[in-house]
């Protein structure tokens, strides 16, 4: 069967193409996936799939029903996609040579490429596979093409929690150069709000400048805090990047009375929110005694969940057997070892494994082409991820006959 799923692949492969590249022409910003919503549902349909929903975000579900008996499959994909910024063409969706960026072979270029719309539209290709095959699971073939992901994944919890669409093994299709992924760090957002007293800008002695104070706040975050982050055996380091200021009032002329920079941390479960809040609000305190004109706070976020001690995942191997599972049906449909590996970033894959349900990520294109001007996803690894992903699902649901 194995075989016959190479074959259809190299069958289908025109078509999976050009697929991919109409997803890559329809823009679908994060909040603007209407679009791109109708083309995934449309093609779903297409390609045989029993039932197709769409939800109030745009998120679209599709499952090819089985026979019963066996357990089923979710692939999760996201439509959304970051803005282009200074991308050349970048809903061109063209065909080049990869040499361009360094890879071997011939890319489909544009933005979403690499993040998400190639492992996407691979899940799609490979429910029409299975259909075209008449190959019958036992278990639901499940794709969620959601809306949002870029922006917090609100699309992936609706249809979890409005729609129940969940399964006994989900697969996040984020990048991962065809590997198997197995989790990745949590990450927190804080802010620190600095007050100073504004003044003219002609005679800065009047006033306490909150900027300079900050500047000396992410000075010891620089050289006291970052260097002793804790690193965890699985997750790695945790890691902070302050990555936005602003003062108050903004106005050229004026000493800013003040100031508020964001810290993005990506942590593990042994380095809480809680305890980077302590961290920062004991380096505030240090400070304070050299300097009692210093008045800063942390500031956490009232989104919810977001005190929850640690939002990343880890499907541990020795608790899920499934995940060997996985790794030798992977390693068969490539024909060569697979490794497994984390993700750098975040994905939607918390979301299920909260659930307690076993989460993992296989994907085609490079994590470092991600959100930048070279987004690309190379052709030969889009088409191994169709295999990869039909023959998943022949393994986990299992097959009839
Ligand atoms: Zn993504």
């Amino acid at each position: 069967m194995l075989n016959d799923i190479l074959r259809a692949t190299q069958k289908n492969q025109e078509n999976a193409i050009l697929f991919l590249q109409m997803l890559i022409q329809t823009p679908s910003p994060s909040g603007e996936e209407r679009k791109a919503a109708r083309i995934t549902a449309k093609e779903m349909k297409a390609s045989g799939f029993d039932e197709v929903a769409v939800d109030r975000l745009n998120d679209v579900m599709g499952t090819i029903k089985g026979v019963g008996g066996g357990r089923s499959i979710l692939f999760n994909g996201h439509l959304d996609h970051v803005p282009p910024g200074k991308m050349d063409e970048p809903y061109s969706a063209k065909l080049m040579n990869g040499s361009a960026f360094g890879v071997e072979g011939e890319v489909v270029y544009g933005r979403a490429a690499s993040d998400n719309k190639g492992a996407l539209a691979a899940m799609v290709m490979a429910g029409k596979i299975i259909k075209d095959l008449g190959i019958q699971l036992k278990g639901d073939f499940k794709v969620a093409a959601v809306s949002l992901e870029e922006v917090g994944g609100a699309g992936t919890q609706a249809t979890i929690e409005e729609s129940g669409f969940t399964a006994d093994l989900v697969v996040i299709g984020e990048a991962t150069e065809n590997r198997v992924a197995l989790g990745h760090r949590g990450g927190v957002g804080v802010d620190i709000v600095v007050k100073g007293m504004s003044c003219h800008a002609s005679a800065p002695e009047r006033g306490i400048n909150a900027l300079y104070k900050a500047a000396e706040i992410i000075s010891r975050i620089r050289s006291g805090l970052i260097p002793r982050l804790p690193d965890h055996p699985i997750y790695g380091r945790t890691s902070i990047s302050i990555t936005q200021i602003s003062v108050k009032p903004d106005t050229s002329n004026v000493v800013p009375e003040e100031c508020s920079f964001h810290i993005d941390c990506r942590n593990s479960p042994d380095y809480s929110i809680i305890a980077l809040v302590e961290d920062l609000e004991e380096l505030i305190a240090s400070m304070k005694e050299a300097d009692p004109e210093l008045d800063a706070d942390v500031v956490t976020p009232k989104r919810r969940g977001t005190m929850r001690g640690f939002n990343g995942f880890y499907t541990d191997p020795e608790e899920y057997s499934i995940v060997q599972e996985v790794k030798e049906a992977v390693s068969e449909a490539l024909g060569q070892e697979t490794e497994t590996k984390l993700w750098t970033f975040r994905t939607d894959g918390n979301y299920y494994a909260w659930k307690g349900t076993p989460v993992v990520g296989f994907g085609p294109a490079e994590e470092r082409f991600s959100h930048t001007n070279l987004d690309h996803v190379r052709v030969k690894e889009y088409l191994e991820s169709i295999k990869v992903y039909a023959w998943l699902a022949c393994k986990i649901c299992g097959v009839k006959g």
